[in-house]
């Protein structure tokens, strides 16, 4: 066995250093950090028990990969090194012992500073008296990238230090992020354009960043905080790493707010948990925090290993990103109808939760993954957000995968699936039996501005589906009373209300019919529009995309969804059940109709209360006769009808000089232009 060490070492090292290449030069990384991680653990540990494998190329003993060819190079004065890492809290526990001993005298409540991972890209800045001379990327450790042109673009980032206690000379070291919120609209700008989509902020920070062209950096949204000082003349060196951090502040230049001197491990560990709990607050991303020893004499006694200082040690965070395998892609059928991809994952730990499903969105976002089945994903999971597939795995897909297809028939119901144009979501179109959509198509029929049924509130609705007493809205006319008595918290007098209601909503108009149909994007305005054009609902359901267009307030897209709607048989069925129950409306030949109505042409606004009619009434009235009905005042304003305690409205209409009436006027009006009020 111990003969496939080498071997496996130097497969390792290839791996990690084509992952690295890409991470660091490339601003792509191709698996997430974790995956990297472990890796990285497998071939340290190898080496320690194989200390003559141990080479200088090693991913264990550099720093980061070498840096892009493009920029001049930087001779850093003083190496930039990385952290050791603590993975838990044993590890944890263990550095602060080998410190102790090390440090032997006195040391039993070792002071550290405590401050947050940030998780974007380390850079150096270097100030000649008080003036930005320098700005470099750690690269290797040893040579990094003159970046100075980018980094005067971060506004962070100041050209000249305040106050009057300058250094001649100071090296400020820090990281350079891409806060949530500058990210996600970077990413947003990007899709629009058809440009790349950043995997993470890190990544978007390091591209914005080491840009040849800065106008491009200028343009991202990147924040600069200062972590550490690694050069200093012409100022007396302080004491401790804290007081170095104050130094730093009080020359204009940002420091975390969240970073703070704690004593011994327990109070380490509750920082720890601390930021832990903020993690997703903070609006950048952090990988972890970090502890160093504050006294700066300690620190030099302590000094460094290879590539890390051991007076310091990064305590990381659960990963938020992680691998695995998408095993298939089930649709769901959402409330409204919208067919919503699910990705069915080989459990994996994320952030310390099993994680199997992530949503997907859409179609347009599997295509822009190139997602397959059978292939590799990068799964991120932050606080309590439902966990995302934010990228494939491309050099880990074999040649077993297959292409993800969206049904042409809702998973639940059968009817066909529609997608219009130029929207991003699918949906299904058996609106009115889909069992998906069935409460929420019932709970919209029974409101007050469709068939307005009193007393069949959501709650009823949701008890008489899950009860199985019915499945669609027909079905509620053959209700009998003594099913309804039986169910909780209904008497046989709240059983005989809703009869009542119920029979006495069959009456209705045809434009409350067709919106209370719950047809997507038809609302009461298109119901009004499609009412009065057609005047009857087969005319409705036979009209053509074309003759729907001509409709006002009718677009392309409401057109085809009012098509798809009663190009379904399942549809026309529960339609024809309603009817045959004795739901009806008053219908009209429009040819006949098309004369001016008398109040064409007005526009009218109530105000107040009203107390014989309800507002919804009113409103209806004035849109049976012509009128417009607006919510506010202005110069176009033809009536104001002013209830009680009518206020600013009112106010303005006077100022206007609009002409206002009160409620009896008002129903005077109606009668007068041939209007018969309902009862109640
Ligand atoms: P590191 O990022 O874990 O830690 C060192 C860095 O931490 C410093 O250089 C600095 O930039 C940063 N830092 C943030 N806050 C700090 C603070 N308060 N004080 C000091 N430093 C602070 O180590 P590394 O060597 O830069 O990189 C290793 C990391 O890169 C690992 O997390 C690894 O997973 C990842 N990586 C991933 C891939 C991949 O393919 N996904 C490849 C290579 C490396």
């Amino acid at each position: 066995m111990s003969n496939d060490v080498p071997a496996k070492v130097a497969q390792l090292r290839q791996q990690l250093n084509d992952w690295s290449y890409r991470y660091y030069v490339l601003d792509d990384p191709a698996v997430p950090d974790a995956e990297y991680d472990r890796l990285y653990r497998q071939l340290f540990e190898l080496e320690q028990s194989h200390p003559e494998l141990i080479s200088a190329d090693s991913p264990t003993q550099r720093v980061g990969d070498r840096p892009l060819a493009h920029f001049d190079q930087v001779q850093h004065e003083v190496a930039m090194l990385s952290l050791d890492n603590a993975f838990n809290d044993e590890d944890l526990i263990g550095f602060d012992r080998r410190i102790r001993d090390r440090l032997k005298a006195d040391a039993d409540n070792v002071a550290y500073v405590a401050e947050p991972k940030l998780d974007g890209l380390a850079v150096s800045l270097l100030y000649q008296n008080g003036q930005l001379v320098r700005g470099a990327t750690r690269g290797d450790g040893q040579t990094g990238e003159d970046i100075s042109a980018n980094v005067r673009t971060i506004r962070s980032i100041p050209l000249t230090l305040r106050g009057d206690n300058i250094p001649s000379l100071i090296e400020i070291r820090g990281e350079v992020v891409m806060p949530h919120e500058g990210f996600a609209a970077l990413n947003k700008r990007q899709e629009e354009s058809g440009a790349k989509i950043f995997a993470n902020p890190r990544n978007a920070a390091a591209g914005s960043l080491r840009q040849l062209d800065t106008r491009i950096t200028a343009q991202r949204p990147l924040e600069f905080y200062a972590y550490s000082v690694a050069q200093l003349e012409g100022v007396d060196m302080p004491e401790t790493h804290y007081e170095l951090l104050e130094l730093v502040r009080s020359l204009g230049v940002r420091v975390n707010a969240e970073v703070r001197v704690c004593s011994g491990v327990d109070e380490l560990l509750s920082f720890y948990q601390s930021i832990l709990s903020r993690r997703d607050q903070l609006g950048y991303d952090i990988d972890g925090v970090v502890y160093k020893v504050n006294n700066l004499i300690w620190q030099n006694t302590l000094g460094f290993v290879s590539k890390a200082p051991r007076w310091a040690i990064a305590h990381k965070f659960p990963a938020q990103e992680e691998i695995t395998v998408l095993r298939d892609v089930e649709w769901q059928v959402g409330r409204t109808g919208a067919l919503t991809p699910v990705a069915r994952l080989e459990p994996v730990s994320v952030g310390g939760v099993t994680v199997s499903n992530a949503t997907l969105h859409n179609m347009d976002e599997i295509q822009r993954l190139d997602l397959r089945i059978g292939d590799s994903v990068v799964i991120y999971r932050a606080g309590d957000v439902i966990p995302k597939v934010v990228r494939v795995v491309t050099e880990r897909r074999s040649t077993a995968v297959s292409d993800i297809v969206m049904p042409t028939s809702c998973p639940v119901c059968g009817s066909e699936i529609f997608l219009a144009e130029g929207e991003a979501i699918a949906r299904c179109t058996g609106g009115l039996i889909c069992a998906a959509q069935q409460k929420e198509a019932i709970k919209h029929f029974a409101s007050r501005k469709a068939m307005d049924i009193d007393g069949l509130g959501d709650k009823l609705v949701e008890v008489f589906v899950d009860q199985k007493l019915i499945a669609t809205m027909a079905d509620l006319f053959s209700l009998r009373s003594e099913q309804i008595a039986g169910l909780e918290r209904m008497g046989e007098k709240s059983a005989a209300n809703l009869i009542e209601s119920l029979q006495k909503s069959r009456k209705t108009t045809l434009q409350r019919f067709l919106f209370s149909l719950g047809i997507r994007e038809v609302g009461e305005a298109t119901a009004l529009a499609l009412s009065k054009h057609f005047g009857s609902v087969q005319a409705v359901m036979d009209a053509s995309e074309e003759a729907l267009l001509a409709v006002p307030d009718v677009g392309p897209v409401v057109a085809s969804y009012i098509r798809h709607f009663f190009m379904q048989s399942h549809n026309l069925e529960v339609i024809q059940a309603l009817r045959d129950a004795g739901v009806t409306w008053e219908e009209f030949d429009p040819a006949e109709a098309s004369e001016p109505q008398p109040l064409t042409g007005q526009t009218w606004v109530l105000t107040g209360s009203l107390s014989v009619l309800t507002r919804d009434k009113a409103k209806e009235y004035l849109l049976a006769l012509g009128a417009k009905v607006a919510g506010s005042v202005s110069a176009k304003t033809t009536q104001v009808v002013a209830g009680d305690a009518a206020g600013s409205k009112l106010e303005k209409a006077t100022k206007l000089g609009v002409s206002v009436m009160d409620e009896a006027a008002f129903i005077d009006k109606l009668k007068e232009l041939g209007i018969t009020l309902d009862e109640g």
